[in-house]
């Protein structure tokens, strides 16, 4: 969103605030160097919903993003520091960090959704792990899961049976994998993306915030 009253960075903070950025190609060198370990990452697959700079909403992203966490439960980027008012990684932040001035937004904008890293750039071909996200993509693709929440459709009340059945399976997915694997927890949601209960919870606010009986079409 453009500020009208700054012509250059003030260093509110407020950009940090919004949530961590999403990785490019320019990037990929921070992960090598352990910088942006998957620890501090997350997968935004496809199919989910993402905010567009440029429309008052969210809209449904056809290709994968890898963006940098929140703290915590919040949107604020994990790198941010609240008492500082500073960012931990300054100078080796993600490009989209690089080129964001709030009070001319143009160059930010034609960065969203180009030259973005994807969970394959970053994990070896043929390894174990891409061979697990693709069985996990097969069996929980992200728009099929967000679709059932059509509360429009006939079909609603074996829709939130099928959406409860996915959870818990998605969870047992999980915890076998993490056990198998010796993975932490906190990189799950780099190799996995977020937990169908967690896309399930924004997806229940996102409905009664609009109080809507469906999500937009895109
Ligand atoms: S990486 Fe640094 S500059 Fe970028 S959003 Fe996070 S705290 Fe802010």
């Amino acid at each position: 969103m453009k500020s009208d009253n700054i012509n250059s960075c003030i260093r509110c903070g407020k950009c940090c605030l919004n949530g961590g950025p999403a990785l490019h190609h320019e990037d990929i060198g921070l992960i090598h160097k352990n910088i942006l370990h998957p620890n501090c990452l997350f997968t935004i697959r496809s199919g989910e919903l993402v905010c567009h700079p440029l429309e008052e909403g969210l809209i449904k992203t056809g290709q994968e993003l890898i963006k940098v966490k929140g703290a915590e439960d919040s949107w604020t980027c994990i790198f941010f520091d609240q008492k500082e008012v500073a960012c931990n990684i300054y100078k080796n932040r993600p490009i989209e960090c690089r080129v964001l001035k709030c009070w001319e937004p143009s160059e930010s904008i034609d960065l969203f959704m180009r030259g973005t890293l994807s969970r394959s750039d970053i994990i070896p071909d043929g390894s174990i792990l891409n061979e697990m996200i693709s069985i996990y993509e097969e069996r929980f693709p992200a728009g099929e899961f967000l679709d059932m929440f059509n509360k429009t459709s006939r079909r609603w009340e074996e829709n939130s049976i099928a959406i409860s059945k996915m959870i818990s399976i998605d969870i047992s997915f999980r915890d076998k994998f993490m056990e198998s694997f010796g993975v932490e927890e906190a990189q799950m949601e780099f190799f996995f993306g977020r937990r169908l209960k967690d896309l399930a919870e924004a997806m229940e606010r996102c409905l009664t915030k609009r109080a809507s009986k469906s999500y937009p079409t895109f």
